[in-house]
């Protein structure tokens, strides 16, 4: 079985979400190859799933200088990698990578230059520029119980207002637009729906 999940972020905060989101759903031993060009976001996904797994996420940058960074969380490690200088998967075994490692996940940048080196069963993600900063961000996962785990955790779900699938990682959860919001509260407020007792001021407020 494979999984696919395609998501569309407005902006670097939503691509953080997404890799949040990603982190709740993923275990020690998983790997996510990280596919995109230079600036597509994908050391902005990467810290958003290093806060997701109790990580410092402001020490993750784009590992330049470094091919291997690892960062200590409080639900699991983030091993990063960049892979984009990589001469040979050995080179990788040099600097300490294990691929069975229990404690950690990782996530790897341009995972095309250390084929050889990671695990089959990667989690793979593609970020691809739609606009100025928006962007596709399509997850691929083979295997029954990981694509069923993230089915259930990225799936979008149907906006209350418009019925347009909403991932669980937007901003404005669980609508998709501010307009829809608004377009909920006043269906609040017309009496569609049914409430168990008397509406108060500080229902409204919430919204
Ligand atoms: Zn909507």
């Amino acid at each position: 079985m494979i999984g696919v999940f395609v998501i569309r972020t407005p902006g670097p905060e939503a691509t953080e979400r997404v890799g949040r989101a990603l982190a709740q759903e993923v275990q020690p031993g998983d790997c996510i190859e990280l596919h995109g060009d230079l600036g597509a976001g994908k050391t902005c996904l990467v810290r958003g799933l290093a806060e997701g797994l109790g990580c410092d996420g402001s020490q993750v940058s784009s590992p330049t200088f470094t091919l291997m960074h690892r960062h200590q969380g409080s639900l699991a490690d983030l091993v990063h990698i960049d892979a984009y200088r990589l001469h040979g998967p050995e080179e990788l075994r040099d600097a300490g990578y294990d691929p069975a490692d229990p404690r950690a996940v990782t996530a790897v940048e341009w995972p095309a230059r250390a084929v050889g080196a990671l695990p089959d069963r990667a989690i793979r993600v593609f970020i691809t520029p739609v606009a100025d900063t928006e962007r596709e961000i399509r997850v691929e996962v083979a295997g029954g119980t990981l694509a069923e785990r993230l089915a259930g955790g990225l799936a979008p779900r149907p906006c209350p207002s418009c019925k347009t699938p909403v991932g669980p990682f937007a901003e404005l959860w669980p609508f998709c637009c501010p307009r829809c919001r608004s377009a909920d509260l006043g269906r609040w407020l017309g009496g569609q729906y049914q409430i168990s007792r008397p509406l108060e001021e500080r229902d409204l407020d919430e919204g």
